[in-house]
């Protein structure tokens, strides 16, 4: 297909991931709903249309991990994981974006000024900018790990690949480290997790980080926390982590897992007067502070990086421009789930960040349900952080088996805002993991005392 002409747009969307994808979803739903004129959007993807999250990240990760669990043989698992990604083709994504009604370009795109962008060395022009450019991974200061070649993996290259290391040290005991560890270790590789905190989740309450660590070392991963790496150096065919403490360790590969950061290098932020491209200043309505009409979606918000954030930054700019703006970043619990086994949930504000004089906090053990005995499963918990005044759920916290399907239960209290005593009055099928909510909530109420 030829280029499409340059031309004037009414939105233009840097990067065409799960972001984007969202965004000119919601635009051509907006204007449907609205009967306004249509939108003129362009979208310019420099890789794949659909980003990380389908190819590279989110799916392939959740489809090995659910063959591991399974028992899969790695071939079999990497030869279903090809057909997860849709063998790396994003035709499927594209054939969306422009039904949607969306021009797509396949280039790296730069601002060059206020309502102006440079792709492939042609000129466009758009009322609002849109950045969806996503993050990349952050490169940990040891010494040694940009001479390690291809023996040193980020995520991408740890979910692409066809071999499976035998041994194998992964930096980083974040989400992403956690997950990693889990796949490659079920599949019987001797993994490694290096991590200078000393337990997994340090903002979460304890028992969660040790339960997750826990469920790690039940997956067979050699959990190493509070440790420091001196360096890394090429050794034979792999590579030799040497440890503060004197100690070395010799893998064929390491993963660096060590976080991500939001992707603001080389898309010309600075030709519109952001200060600091490394710390975009992004409202709650997702506007950038820069000269001209600048928002910012997706990881490269700097507000969460998950996907569903993704999608909900995607709404709420949507609505800030062609909907009635009433819709903001943090209207909605912000929720997660790790994929260990069993998972962990988080929602809404960790325990550092809510005062004791505004919240309580109360914790329920699986081991309170039938189910636990049932399902002889391992322990797990959940901590929720109720509101004092409102007497309402604002915060939850746990792991355990099923997890990640009870987050909807409480995504649904905290956003629904209904006060505990009345939560506490349902009924939960019996013998279901959600009877857990009973308890905790039945002993928010209990610690409460009479409204
Ligand atoms: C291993 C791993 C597992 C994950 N698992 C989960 C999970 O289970 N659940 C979950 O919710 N989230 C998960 N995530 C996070 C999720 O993948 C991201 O939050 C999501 O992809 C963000 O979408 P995005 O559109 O902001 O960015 P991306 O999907 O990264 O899309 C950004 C796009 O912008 C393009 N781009 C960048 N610069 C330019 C430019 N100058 N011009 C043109 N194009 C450009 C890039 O090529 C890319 O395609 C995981 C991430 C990783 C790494």
């Amino acid at each position: 297909m030829p280029d499409p002409d340059p031309a004037d747009f009414d939105v233009a969307v840097l990067g065409g991931g799960s972001a984007a994808e969202a965004l000119v979803g919601a635009l051509a739903h907006l204007t449907a709903v609205r009967d306004l004129r249509e939108v003129r959007v362009v979208v310019f993807e420099a890789n794949r249309v659909g980003g990380e999250c389908p190819f590279v990240a989110c799916m392939p990760s959740k489809a090995m991990l659910h063959d591991a669990a399974a028992h899969t043989g790695w071939r079999d698992a990497i030869e279903r994981r090809a057909g997860v990604v849709d063998h790396l083709d994003d035709s499927r994504h594209a054939e969306q974006l422009t039904a949607h009604g969306a021009v797509l370009v396949r280039a790296a795109a730069t601002i060059t000024a206020a309502g102006r962008i440079e792709a492939a060395g042609r000129e466009y022009t758009a009322e609002h900018i849109v950045l969806a450019t996503g993050s990349q991974l952050l490169m940990p200061p040891i010494e040694g790990i940009e001479e390690l070649g291809d023996r040193c993996w980020t995520s991408e290259e740890a979910l692409l690949t066809q071999d499976r290391p035998t041994r194998l040290a992964i930096i980083g005991g974040g989400a992403i480290g956690c997950e990693l560890a889990t796949i490659f270790a079920r599949f019987g590789s001797e993994v490694h997790l290096l991590d200078v905190a000393p337990r997994a989740f340090p903002d979460l309450p304890q028992a969660i980080g040790e339960l997750v660590d826990d469920a790690l070392r039940a997956a067979g991963v050699r959990v190493c926390r509070g440790i420091e790496i001196e360096q890394v150096t090429r050794r034979g065919g792999g590579v030799r982590t040497t440890l503060a403490n004197g100690a070395g360790l010799d893998t064929d590969r390491i993963i660096v897992a060590a976080g991500r950061r939001p992707r603001t290098e080389g898309i010309g932020v600075e030709h519109i007067g952001v200060a600091d491209p490394d710390h975009l200043a992004v409202d709650d309505t997702g506007r950038v502070t820069a000269d001209g009409s600048v928002w910012a979606i997706g990881d490269v918000a700097g507000r969460g990086q998950y996907t569903h954030v993704a999608n909900h930054h995607a709404n709420v700019v949507a609505d800030a421009l062609f909907g009635d703006g009433t819709r903001r970043f943090d209207d909605v619990v912000t929720p997660a789930c790790v994929f260990t086994d069993p998972p962990l949930m988080t929602i809404g504000p960790r325990p550092a960040e809510l005062s004791d004089d505004d919240v309580i906090w109360v914790s329920a053990n699986l081991s309170e349900t039938p189910r636990w005995t049932t399902d002889a499963l391992t322990d797990g918990v959940v901590t929720v952080a109720v509101d004092r005044r409102s007497r309402t759920v604002v915060a939850a916290h746990g792991v355990g088996a099923s997890f990640d399907v009870l987050a909807s239960a409480l995504v649904t209290a905290i956003d629904s805002r209904v006060p505990v005593d009345q939560l506490a009055r349902s009924m939960w099928p019996f013998p279901s993991i959600g009877e857990i909510l009973g308890v905790v909530y039945s002993r928010a109420v209990e610690s409460l005392g009479e409204p």
